[in-house]
This record gives structure tokens, sequence and C-alpha cells, in this order.
């Protein structure tokens, strides 16, 4: 098996050490990943720097240009990237899987590279005039996690690239391979040193964690873990990086009583099972008003006993394995408890291997773990309320707020309950339905900064304000 390379200064950069990435589906190898030292890094972060200047010395039209080259590239790769994307990630070739990433990966890249942003001008009279501009930052630093690799690394290249900067990614040690061929292709089309990828398995050399500290990167974009995204901000403190934080969430979708169960049973499902769970803007905790809470969960029920599990590879499967080991482990720790609390309605018994069938758990209350904790993972809990203030309290009740959504077929109603959510995006009537022209980012813990769109853009700029 011939091991993936790294790409530094637009050349394959070779380790002496690799480690195996395994296919979740199988536990057989999928590929070979470099293990890299932190001089690797080094090599990566020195060659995005002497990139830099050039890059970010071109017309807007022409960074414009570039990123159409790089969106035409990786649209032209996506069957490739998505077979890889399969056999290292798990989720399925088909259904929301990862043929769904990479056409979802395309469109933000077309979106982002057709955003600008103008100078402004906030003063011209006889006292002067006075612009403001968007200037890029330098070297970006950006830091991906294992649930979607290729959609995550592409919300943080594209807008890097387009406003000037230069980067080194380095993706999850998990899913490392479908970042190191994107990073590949991408450099047949970008300046070398432009985009540089390194990859470790964490062991031999924790490199987001260097990155973190590095003097020469000036802003860290991270996706991942709450835990880890404190450490990646107590690092920037030192050399005062600029940073995006999206971290982890426990959202709550909030079921009104005049709803109508079998026509949300599908939204309800794929809002909280996307990628079987592993998606931080999924529904990890469901509130039913008593009224219709038997036949929301019979719906639901109905819907979910019937999605094909199985390999990713396997053209009819629709859900996958869980993606490795520790996640698996933990939902098995999380539904084995909350058997215990509430009633199975479905699923709730692990399977072979990494795999875990859709699970529904009903007659849990804030304060169970299932509820508590993002499970990350194919097992979603039900918590009956009957007064709405107490179900907008128990969602708020969370150190995080990426997300939540209302269900009702009132939407002024819905609309109107928006504002009592302490989260950066409200769905109605949808769940987790990020799009690339509206601004998605936490409150609370969630994170820090947000993605996509123009104030997604500005987040790689620093401000410089002429006055004349
Ligand atoms: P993780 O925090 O374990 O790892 C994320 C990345 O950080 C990996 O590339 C890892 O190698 C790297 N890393 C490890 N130690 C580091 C350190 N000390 N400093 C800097 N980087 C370090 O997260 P994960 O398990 O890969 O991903 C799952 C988590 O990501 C979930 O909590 C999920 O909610 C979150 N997530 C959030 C969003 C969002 O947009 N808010 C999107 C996807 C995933």
């Amino acid at each position: 098996m011939t091991p993936f390379d790294m790409t530094i200064n637009g050349a394959p950069a070779a380790t002496a050490a690799h480690f195996n990435v395994l296919n979740p589906s199988t536990g057989e190898v999928a590929g070979q990943a470099p293990n890299a030292s932190l001089a690797d890094l080094d090599a990566a972060v020195t060659a995005a720097a002497a990139a830099f200047p050039a890059w970010s010395s071109q017309s807007d039209a022409e960074l414009q240009a570039a990123c159409d080259a790089v969106t035409a590239k990786l649209n032209a790769h996506a069957e490739e990237l998505a077979q890889i994307v399969t056999a290292e990630q798990g989720k399925p070739l088909n259904g929301l899987g990862s043929r769904w990433e990479l056409g979802a990966a395309g469109a933000w890249a077309a979106h982002t590279t057709s955003l600008n942003l103008p100078v402004k001008v906030l003063q011209d009279n006889d006292e002067g005039r006075v612009e403001q501009h968007r200037r890029p930052l330098g070297v970006v630093g950006s830091i991906t996690p294992w649930n979607f690799p290729v959609m995550i690394a592409v919300w943080h290249v594209l807008p890097a690239l387009r406003t000037g900067n230069t980067v080194v990614i380095k993706p999850s040690p998990l899913t490392p391979l479908s970042t190191l061929r994107m990073v590949k292709l991408l450099n047949e089309v970008l300046p070398p040193g432009v985009l540089n990828v390194v990859t470790s398995d964490d062991q031999l050399s924790n490199l987001g964690a260097a990155m973190a500290a590095h003097q020469d990167i000036r802003k860290i974009v991270f996706t991942g873990s709450c835990a880890t995204g404190q450490k990646v901000m107590a690092s920037a403190a030192e050399t005062v990086k600029r940073l995006t934080l999206e971290m982890s969430g426990n959202d709550a979708g909030i079921v009104l009583p005049d709803v109508d169960p079998d026509a949300i049973a599908e939204g309800l499902f794929w809002g909280a099972f996307i990628n079987n769970g592993q998606t931080c803007a999924a529904m990890k905790r469901l509130y039913v008003h008593a009224d219709v809470h038997d036949a929301v969960c019979d719906a639901l029920v109905a819907f979910a006993a019937n999605i094909p599990v199985g390999d990713g590879l396997d053209e009819q499967a629709i859900l996958g394995p869980i993606q490795n080991r520790m996640q698996f482990d933990k939902v098995a720790r999380l539904v084995a408890d909350a058997r215990e609390r509430g009633q199975v309605l479905l699923g709730g018994e692990p399977g072979e291997g990494l795999f875990f069938p859709p699970t529904l758990i009903a007659g849990l209350n804030n304060g169970d773990p299932l509820v508590d904790e993002e499970q990350f993972g194919p097992a979603l809990p039900i918590i009956k309320y009957t007064d709405l203030e107490d179900a907008i309290q128990a969602a708020n009740d969370s150190p995080n707020g990426l997300g939540g959504s209302i269900w009702s077929s009132n939407i002024e109603a819905a609309r109107a309950l928006a504002p009592r959510l302490e989260c950066g995006s409200v769905w109605i009537n949808k769940h987790g339905a990020i799009q690339p022209n509206a601004p998605f980012g936490g409150m609370k813990s969630s994170g820090i900064g947000v993605e996509f769109a123009d104030e997604g853009l500005a987040e790689y700029t620093d401000i410089q304000v002429v006055f004349s």
C-alpha cells in the first residue's frame, strides 16, 4: 500500500514514519498517512509564509479566479474524494453521505468564491476621506475534525485563500487521507506554498497544539470539541492569534402541540441522525409536548426502522458505522445508562464492530447523561413536556448554544419563539440546515466567531482604516 503524501511548498513531502487509518466499516487499513514531526510543521509554515506576499498582493479578481480554479478541481475529483471519505470515515456513499458531502463542499467553495469584501467609504467630505479596507492576515492554520473531513476543510480553506491568506491544514488523525489527496489535487492549480497539509497521529507530535502556539501562524480556524478548542484558545493568547472556534453542540428540538406527527417525522429523523448523529449541529435532544408525544414517537420509529445501515461502500447503505472506537464506547455508555432510566423505542443494543443501530429512547429528562452530554452518535433522547416555558428553560440549560429548532404548524408563532433560544442558529420545522450564505456559529461555549457569508469571510482579515 503506497502511503499518502503530505504537500509542502507544492511538492510531495514524505516522512520516515506513517500511521494506519482504519476503515470503520471493516476495521481494515484504508490507507497510511505521514506521521510528521514539528520540523515538518515548521517547513509547512515557512512555505506558507514565503508564499504569502505574492498571493496576497493579487487583485480581488485574480484571487476570485484562483478560487474558481480550486472549486473546479474539487468538483472534477468529487467521486474520487467521496470514495476516500467513505473508506476512512465510514459514512455511506449515498444518502447524506460522502457524495452529498462532496456536493456540499463544491457548493460552499463556489459560494465563498463569489463573495467579496469591498472597500467601505466611511466618510468623504471637506474634512477628508476615510476608507475601511480588509487586509489578509498571513498564514492561517486550519485544524479539522473527523466527521466531515472534506466539507469542513473547504469551509476553512476557501475563505482563507479568497481573502489572500496562505494555509497550513492539519486534519484529524482519524480521517487524514481525503485531505491529503484534496490538497495534492488543489496544488495542481495553486502556486507552491499557498496550501500545505501536515498529518500526525497526535502521539508522535501534537501538530494542532504546536500550530496554536506557532509564532508565524496568524490565525487558527478550529472545528472540534470544546475541550480541545479551549486548549487552542489558551495557546493562542501568547501570539494574540485571531481565532474562529466551531465547537461542540447539544442542540435541542422543541415540538409544539399543533404539529402533524407524520409530516415532521422525516425532518426530525434526519435533523438528529445525519452522518449517524456525528454532526455538530445535529439535534441531540428532542422535547415533545404531551399532547403529541406518543404520536410523534410512533411516527419517528416508523420512519427510522426502515433506514438501511451497512458498510459505507455498499451502494444500498444510508447510514454507516460510528467512526471510531472511542466515540462508539461513548455512545454505548450513554445508551446503556439511558436504557435503565427510560423506554427504548428503537435500537438500544450495540451491533457488530462499530455499527450501532438508530436508537430512540423516551422517558428521559434533563440531568440524564444522554440528555446532558453531547452523544455525537445515533441515539436520540426524547423528553415529554407539558409547559412550553419548562421546555424552553430545559433547552437552554446547557453550556452549549450551537443550534436549536422549533416544530409547529404555526410558522409565525414558532418564529416568535426564536429569540428565546440561546443558540446561534434557530430552525423552524427543520434542523441543522446550514447554508453557505448564512453565518454559522455558536453562542455560549459552542464557539467564537462565525463561518460562511460575508461575516465569515471577514474573519480571515484585519480591518485597516485609511484616513486622507
Ligand atoms: P477533537 O477536538 O478531538 O479534535 C479536533 C482536531 O483537533 C483534530 O484535528 C485533532 O487532531 C486536533 N487536536 C488534538 N489535540 C489538539 C490540541 N491540543 N491543540 C489543537 N488541536 C488539537 O474533535 P473531534 O473528536 O475530531 O470532532 C468531534 C467534535 O467536533 C464534536 O464535539 C463536535 O461537536 C465538534 N464539531 C463542531 C463543529 C462546529 O461547526 N461547531 C463541526 C464539526 C464537529
